[in-house]
């Protein structure tokens, strides 16, 4: 099956056939680096990072090149503000983001081209566009002179005489059509320059996205990724003056587009004060439930985020869980694996079914939120049968190849929406607690990390069981929910999870007994 993708320069659903047989280029705009990561930023990247993993998972090689804007009017505002050197902004924020990245398991780019290190590659860009004519110099600053390139408007649809209209010149400026964009601007006092053949000065914004996309994967690479809020005027400017440096077309053979993160109908923007900083949510809830909120809903659609849509995507998260959980269970229950049961043909059949549904969903301009249709009808059938195995119906032995298929195509499938199932992590407190009922137990264990304590009073509380010391199995499972830690009998064994501090669950992977 071929996967097919929204065009914004065709406005069209296409087939994707890459520029390299077996290879898949793409760039992504990265953010501007002067403000904490919102939730809108990590749309973006969590969209690109869906479509790296599939194109990845489809067999094509993936170059993904996602730059750093570290040279913006608004970091040098910031630095200027917090009177520190402009670096320490962007060192700043720069860590923040991956810190946030890795937190949601978005995989890191291969290549992270700063602005700041391109500025010779922008200067020979812009040289040779007022060479040709494309640009000129006015007063310390080069301009884009978008008259001069046939189909200025072809990405947004924008057309230059409404553009007259609408567009207004600042007061500095020098421009012969309001529409004409800077290349680079002159140096003004306090602000970080570079040396050039038009004076000391900066580049302007587009410039820089040209250079670093065509440095590192040429002329008419795969896609171009981006928010829909950058169609015009960056990624409009960075097609014209890219196709007009090299001569050629296309620049870049797909531009696809995100929709906005919106909150109660507006477009979630730091102008407009109304952001969930990232590292801010993650604080309240959990890594997939904000990644499985954000590919609920298809890339090109807005998405309305507020408590409600997190609380469900942490509860869809949950089942999840709760489905790899049984069957974990089940497979730790059969003691000896020697492949004789023969598999389930209901759990073989739904893997199969799986793989397709979620295959030509995706291929359908990346339904996520199919995908994850996809993946919820093989958990009913992982759930069906780990719960007849839990009854009794059948023995574990016997289901264990068809329930091992479908938990490794639950974690392919998941993993490609990029949900991870980490453990939640124990925090400090409970894990003094559970050091101190381990310590009361006199558990030999007592240097080890608290997965392993919890396991190990599990232990001793079945050995009392077994024994008939309901007492002391009784108070082992009552101090442990004490310190926030739950303990759940199933017939395969007892199971447990974190209960956080805040009251909502945040589950750990668990030990089974
Ligand atoms: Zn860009």
């Amino acid at each position: 099956m071929a996967l097919r993708l929204h065009n914004t320069l065709t406005k069209k659903v296409e087939e994707f056939v890459s520029r390299d047989a077996g290879k898949a280029a793409l760039y992504v705009c990265g953010l501007t680096v002067y403000d904490h990561a919102h939730l809108g930023h990590m749309r973006a990247a969590i969209v690109f990072d869906v479509l790296r993993r599939y194109l990845e998972w489809k067999g094509l090689q993936v170059t993904h090149v996602q730059n750093f804007t570290d040279v913006d009017d608004r970091i040098i505002q910031r630095a200027q503000n917090e009177g520190v050197p402009f670096d320490e902004v962007t060192e700043k924020y720069i860590t923040e983001y991956r810190q946030a990245l890795e937190a949601l398991n978005v995989l890191p780019p291969h290549v992270e081209p700063r602005a700041s290190r391109h500025i010779p590659d922008m200067i020979e860009m812009i040289a040779r566009l007022v060479e040709q004519g494309y640009a000129y110099y006015a007063e310390g600053d080069v301009y884009f002179d978008v008259t001069k390139r046939p189909g200025y408007g072809k990405l947004s649809g924008r057309v230059l005489e409404d553009l007259r209209a609408g567009a207004r010149v600042e007061p500095g400026e020098f421009k012969r059509h309001p529409a004409d964009f800077a290349l680079w601007k002159r140096a003004k006092p306090g602000e970080p320059n570079w040396e050039s053949p038009w004076g000391r000065g900066r580049p302007g914004w587009h410039i820089e996205c040209s250079a670093m996309s065509l440095k590192y994967l040429g002329m008419g690479f795969d896609i171009h990724g981006g928010g829909d809020d950058l169609i015009f005027p960056h990624h409009e400017n960075e097609i014209a003056q890219s196709e007009s440096y090299t001569g050629k077309e296309p620049f870049a053979r797909y531009w696809i587009h995100n929709a906005m993160v919106m909150v109660r109908g507006e477009k979630m923007s730091k102008s407009l004060h109304n952001y969930f900083a990232v590292m801010d949510a993650l604080r309240v809830y959990p890594a997939d439930a904000i990644r499985y909120a954000l590919v609920s809903v298809h890339y090109r659609k807005p998405i309305e985020v507020d408590e409600e849509r997190f609380a469900d995507a942490a509860r869809a998260v949950e089942r999840l869980r709760v489905a790899l959980t049984a069957v974990d269970a089940v497979m730790a229950s059969v003691k000896v694996r020697d492949g004789s049961g023969q598999p389930s043909g209901k759990l073989v059949g739904a893997v199969q079914r799986a793989r397709s549904a979620f295959e030509s969903t995706m291929d359908d301009d990346l339904n996520t939120a199919g995908a994850l249709a996809a993946i919820f009808e093989l958990v009913a059938e992982m759930n069906r049968a780990a719960d007849e195995v839990q009854k009794g119906q059948i023995p574990a032995a016997l289901a264990q190849i068809g329930l091992s298929m479908a938990r490794a195509m639950f974690l392919e499938l998941t993993g490609l929406l990029g949900l991870a199932f980490k453990s939640a992590p124990i925090d400090h407190e409970v894990q003094q607690k559970v050091l101190r009922i381990a310590q009361a137990f006199r558990s030999t264990a007592v240097h080890s990390n608290t997965e392993t304590l919890i396991s190990n009073l599990l232990d001793v509380r079945e050995r009392a069981r077994a024994s008939k010391d309901f007492s002391t199995a009784d108070q082992i499972r009552k101090l442990l929910a004490e310190a926030g830690i739950i303990v759940e009998d199933l017939p395969t064994g007892p199971r447990w999870r974190v209960v956080s501090a805040a009251g909502s669950r945040a589950p750990s992977g668990g030990g089974d007994g």
